[in-house]
């Protein structure tokens, strides 16, 4: 668990921003993770996900306040601001879009991907979008093998924590170029099927509660990961000093 703290992108979106624009310019490969609680707990228990994340290329950001908090907690202080899979999705497109670059689009339901694919059409003209699938396609495995033939230069998954990782990470090697992140609910919001707390929300760090909100589902996941998170890093970081 503090191995996933210490290992994640230490800056701010900024600096992140310019190592995305780095790396797309110059097709290095890239996985990118957007952590929150809810990822290192269930690292903690998946031992193939817990590989996914320690290995050296992949990078891990903090999508979540709980990320920054807990690097907080135990003395890292350039971790200092949520770096979002809905933040970086945006980016890309308007990186994609500044420099004709390839995408491909996998997850979420049939409406809202063909909704997201056609605001990314209206909104950035020059992405070329080299294909698309929903996130409910039985055989996925096979969906990645097509993405390895069209090579895009970008790969967004959001099937989910830790299904879109899973994922990325079993076929990542065989790829040679490629940006690939797990984006979560990311295609909710691109779509407009669902919308982003208001800035001032998001701004107070009370995002996660504006999701939770009504939602009986989130409540009992926020419980199992956060609130459970809060404890096992208080007894680790005891543990190590
Ligand atoms: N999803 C999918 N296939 C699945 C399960 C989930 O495409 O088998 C999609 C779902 O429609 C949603 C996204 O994955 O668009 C995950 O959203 P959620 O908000 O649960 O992700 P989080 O960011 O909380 O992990």
């Amino acid at each position: 668990m503090i191995n996933y703290i210490k290992k994640t992108y230490r800056g701010n979106k900024e600096s992140f921003f310019k190592v995305l624009e780095n790396n797309l310019v110059n097709n290095n490969k890239m996985f990118i993770v957007t952590a929150n609680p809810e990822t290192f707990m269930k690292a903690d228990s998946i031992s193939e996900f817990d590989k996914a994340l320690m290995k050296p290329d992949t990078t891990i950001v903090p999508d979540g306040i709980g990320v920054v908090k807990a690097a907080n907690y135990i003395g890292i202080t350039e971790i200092n601001e949520r770096i979002t899979g809905v933040d970086i999705s945006y980016k890309l497109l308007e990186l994609a879009n500044k420099y004709s670059k390839s995408i491909y689009l996998l997850g979420a339901s049939k409406d809202v991907i063909e909704l997201t694919v056609k605001n990314i059409n209206k909104e950035y003209p020059k992405v070329n979008i080299l294909g698309y699938s929903d996130g409910y396609v039985d055989n996925k495995d096979d969906i990645f093998k097509r993405i390895k033939n069209i090579s895009p230069d970008i790969v967004l998954v959001a099937l989910g924590v830790p299904k879109q990782e899973l994922l990325i990470a079993k076929h990542y090697d065989s790829f040679s170029k490629g940006i690939f992140v797990g984006v979560g609910g990311t295609f909710d919001v691109i779509s407009g099927t669902k919308k982003r707390a208001p800035q001032i929300i998001q701004k107070l760090n009370i995002e996660w509660l504006y999701r939770i909100i009504g939602n009986k589902e989130r409540i009992k996941r926020f419980y199992d990961s956060n609130v459970k998170f809060i404890f096992k890093l208080r007894k680790l970081a005891k543990e190590e000093k």
